[in-house]
């Protein structure tokens, strides 16, 4: 076992902690509280080769293996959050395609994102089907011609705004189906060049084969500001065979194959925010004074600055482990991706929680980073499957 990185690892590492340094940490704060979209960063980030991680080589993508891409998110995530999240969901929304599409759909459905700063949006998540996806809705229904018509409703949906494809879940033949297919349903290119001021409000988009796309307003949400959410509702829209990713009755296999790729990936974001939190409350706690001495230096204090190294390195560890075990295809590597999910959780909120604490008042204030993080790290614990349903994968696997 070898703990150290390999040359290329090292390399994705530095590349993105100066893009973090150069172009994230000097305008968060500002972009952060007018709930500015970034999109130039994002496009950077395209630039610079920092997003569709999961596209393969045969598309002229990257096809960065699981534990690089942990690497790279994690990385990203100690400068933002929302920006990170923004970008994950891209390889969420794609990773499926490069596992299970066909060659014409993956040169069909993944080349935009490698010739374009383009995003996408993963459609799960419904108002009445959250933690138990197997309660969606939304559904395919096959036509006389041999096309199906889409119709139903996904909420909180990343990147919905300025999506220009959509990666939905959804039933088979009647709302109440018990079998779930995985459709693309690509829009028309929406480019950084195209959007001259935030979208504030919800849009139509029409698909090129038919029917219509509802975007709602974007969320107005407590953290993770610079992500964009929104519902997303699907009507009449047409879907022809070559749409459909792997076998039609198969999606909630290739659901729990996203969510073993995705889990490591929130973990991955969990411990950028921890560890961004560590680093900005040991920075001020070395500045500031109260009875003579430096924060960091009353030992009470300090107790809660060790614990919070510690959680941050566990919670790295965690991570690591999940990467491995997903990269290699282990039998148990859900157990593993649950556990770095929630370990890393745990990490941010106590970092951020804490962190603020030992700021006093002064962690109360917006304009401290320790605010934000805190905000940003309540939906770690959330998305991707809450902490209970970590815990009931695990327990299930273990007993
Ligand atoms: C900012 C943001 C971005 C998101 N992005 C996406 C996206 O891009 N695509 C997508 O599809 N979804 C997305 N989601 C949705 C997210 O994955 C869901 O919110 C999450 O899975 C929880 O579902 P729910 O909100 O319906 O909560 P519910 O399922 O209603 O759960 C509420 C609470 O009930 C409890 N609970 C639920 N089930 C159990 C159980 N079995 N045992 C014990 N307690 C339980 C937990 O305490 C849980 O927190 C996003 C959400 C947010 C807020």
């Amino acid at each position: 076992m070898d703990f150290a990185l390999t040359d290329t690892q090292q390399m994705y590492t530095d590349t993105v902690s100066k893009f973090v340094k150069n172009e994230i940490i000097p305008r968060v704060m500002t972009m952060e509280k007018d709930h500015t979209f970034p999109w130039d960063i994002i496009r950077k980030a395209w630039e610079v080769g920092i997003l569709n991680l999961s596209i393969p080589e045969s598309v002229k993508g990257y096809e960065v293996d699981i534990v690089s891409t942990a690497l790279i998110i994690k990385e990203l995530s100690y400068g933002d959050t929302g920006i990170s999240t923004s970008a994950m969901c891209n390889d969420l929304a794609n990773a499926v395609i490069a596992k299970h599409g066909t060659d014409d759909q993956k040169n069909a459905f993944l080349s935009p994102f490698a010739e374009n700063p383009v995003l996408a949006s993963f459609c799960l998540t419904e108002p009445g089907a959250g933690s138990d996806n197997s309660g969606m809705t939304t559904f395919i229904k096959k036509n006389d011609n041999g096309t199906y018509l889409l119709n139903g409703s996904k909420c909180f949906i990343t990147n919905a705004s300025y999506a220009s494809q959509f990666t939905v879940f959804c039933k088979v033949g009647k709302p109440s189906g018990n079998l779930i297919a995985c459709v693309i349903v690509p829009a028309p290119l929406l480019l950084p060049g195209d959007v001259t001021s935030p979208i504030t409000e919800g849009r139509e988009v029409f698909p090129p084969r038919g029917g219509k796309i509802i975007i709602g307003k974007p969320e107005d949400k407590l953290g993770q500001r610079l992500s964009n959410t929104a519902a997303v509702t699907f009507e009449d829209v047409v879907i022809e065979n070559d749409q459909i990713i792997g076998d039609r009755r198969q999606g909630f296999k290739y659901i729990i194959d996203v969510l073993d790729y995705a889990r490591p990936m929130v973990a991955a974001i969990g411990v950028g925010l921890a560890r961004r939190a560590l680093d900005v409350t040991l920075a001020y706690t070395r500045e500031r004074r109260q009875f003579g001495q430096r924060i960091c230096d009353l030992p009470v204090a300090r107790e809660t600055l060790v614990k919070m190294w510690k959680m941050v390195e566990l919670a790295d560890l965690a991570l690591m482990k999940a990467a491995f075990k997903v990269q290699e295809g282990a039998p148990d590597r859900g157990i593993y991706a649950s556990l770095a999910k929630n370990t890393a959780a745990e990490a941010a909120l106590f970092c951020a929680n804490e962190g603020l604490h030992l700021h006093g008042g002064y962690g109360f204030m917006s304009e401290y980073e320790i605010s934000k993080l805190a905000r940003d790290a309540h939906i770690v614990d959330i998305y991707e499957g809450v902490r209970e349903i970590q815990n009931m994968i695990i327990g299930r696997e273990i007993v």
